[in-house]
């Protein structure tokens, strides 16, 4: 395998960036837009997936197509004893735009008491007031500008369009419960029930593709190399100087004159740290991978759980009406036919109240699957 040296030896300067970024998808696609507006520096982006031309990406309801694809990782996580012994599936952005590009586009920022615990912790400029300007700044939020939003940046945020009356009863349902109702779980109170903001933009999704690396691939200075897997970060003495990479069945090497930034993802980013001899020594060694450097690479993962609750009701889904056989609507593209959607002003009106008791009445005899419900709620 080639090391670093090779990139100094052969230098080829359409192989030598300012910053090699791995992996363009959210953390990736932020910031080679960010650093590329210096149109002075070079940033290649590296991205094991192909680009996201396909039109399924950018419809929201389709999202659930996008899981298992080759749009997906398609990990596999080891058995769990929490979880009884099983196997959990891991779904995981392999597309420019990463799993921004296959998420369920909910926008709704981490909990202030995390940004706070770690600004305790010693981390400094990471409370909750120091990284809200740059949630704001990150925005273009249909509902306006406020303290805790933004307007005319990258990424667009906007109110569901579907409005589904479901959506509705599931929160009369919750606020019966005793459970608080809010208007924006991304203000001064995140919990609570609430009709959620999506990462859309003009009901398409909007991914970070979208809203940064694409805009920023348009100016010249920051370069997107897809269907380029990194294999390991390559190292001068104790500094990496660059990345190889797997493309076209042949290895090469990039340079980084001033940093690599691996933004793989949680999953890959240790897997790549590791492979770079980045890791516990005596892991490394097991596996014939010679320490570089001995840490605790791969460990404190943390992760959210995903629990879908299914009812019957003989509402059809947004998803079932787009997808059924026999419907003129049969694939993704009829869902530009779907009966027009409650306008976001009838959330709080007698309009969508009047929907929400005569589901009251539903009779339980159709069956839709959890995907059925969750998309017909979401979208
Ligand atoms: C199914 C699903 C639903 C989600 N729903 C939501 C939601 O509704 N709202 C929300 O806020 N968040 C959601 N998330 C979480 C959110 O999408 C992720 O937290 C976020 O996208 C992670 O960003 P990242 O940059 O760390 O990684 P990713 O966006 O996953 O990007 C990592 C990129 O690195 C690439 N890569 C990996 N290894 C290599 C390599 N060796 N060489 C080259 N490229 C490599 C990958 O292909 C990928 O493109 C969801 C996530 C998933 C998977």
């Amino acid at each position: 395998m080639s090391g670093g040296s090779d990139l100094v030896a052969g230098r080829d300067e359409s192989r030598v960036f300012d910053y090699v970024i791995v992996g363009a998808g959210s953390a990736g696609g932020v910031l080679a837009a960010r650093l590329g507006e210096d149109r002075d520096v070079r940033v290649a982006v590296i991205e094991a997936g192909p680009p996201d031309s396909e039109s399924v990406i950018h419809t929201p309801l389709a999202f659930r197509q996008l899981w298992d694809s080759r749009f997906d990782w398609g990990l596999w996580g080891e058995p769990e004893p929490g979880l009884g012994g099983r196997r959990d599936y891991l779904p995981r952005g392999r597309v420019l735009g990463g799993s921004s590009s296959l998420n369920t586009m909910i926008y709704i920022r981490g909990n202030r008491v995390d940004y706070d615990e770690w600004a305790l912790m010693g981390l400094m400029g990471w409370g909750y007031e120091d990284v809200l300007p740059y949630f704001r700044r990150a925005e273009d939020n249909e509902r306006g500008e406020s303290y805790y939003h933004g307007v005319g940046g990258p990424l667009t945020v906007s109110d569901g369009r579907s409005m589904h009356p479901l959506v509705g009863a599931c929160i009369d349902a919750a606020v019966d419960a005793g459970i608080t109702p809010t208007d924006d779980h991304n203000g001064p109170t995140q919990e609570g029930t609430s009709w959620f903001q999506f990462t859309q933009r003009n009901g398409r999704r909007c991914s970070t593709a979208v809203a940064y690396l694409h805009p920023a691939a348009a100016c010249g200075n920051v370069v997107v190399l897809t269907d380029a897997l990194a294999t390991r970060v390559l190292f001068e003495d104790e500094r990496a100087v660059g990345v190889e990479l797997l493309r076209n069945n042949s290895l090469e090497p990039v340079r980084a004159e001033r940093e690599v930034i691996v933004c793989a993802g949680a999953y890959h980013s240790p897997h790549l740290l590791l492979l770079s001899g980045i890791g516990p020594a005596d892991e490394l060694q097991a596996l014939a991978i010679e320490p570089r450097i001995d840490l605790p690479v791969g460990h404190n993962l943390h992760d959210h759980p995903f629990a879908g609750l299914v009812w019957l009701t003989d509402q059809e889904s947004l998803r079932r009406a787009a997808t059924r056989r026999t419907s003129p609507c049969s694939s993704t593209r009829g869902v530009d036919r779907l009966p027009p959607a409650l306008p976001r002003e009838a959330r709080s009106s007698g309009e969508c109240h009047k929907v929400c008791v005569r589901r009251e009445r539903m009779e339980p005899h159709a069956f839709n699957t959890r995907e059925d419900l969750i998309s017909a709620s979401l979208f």
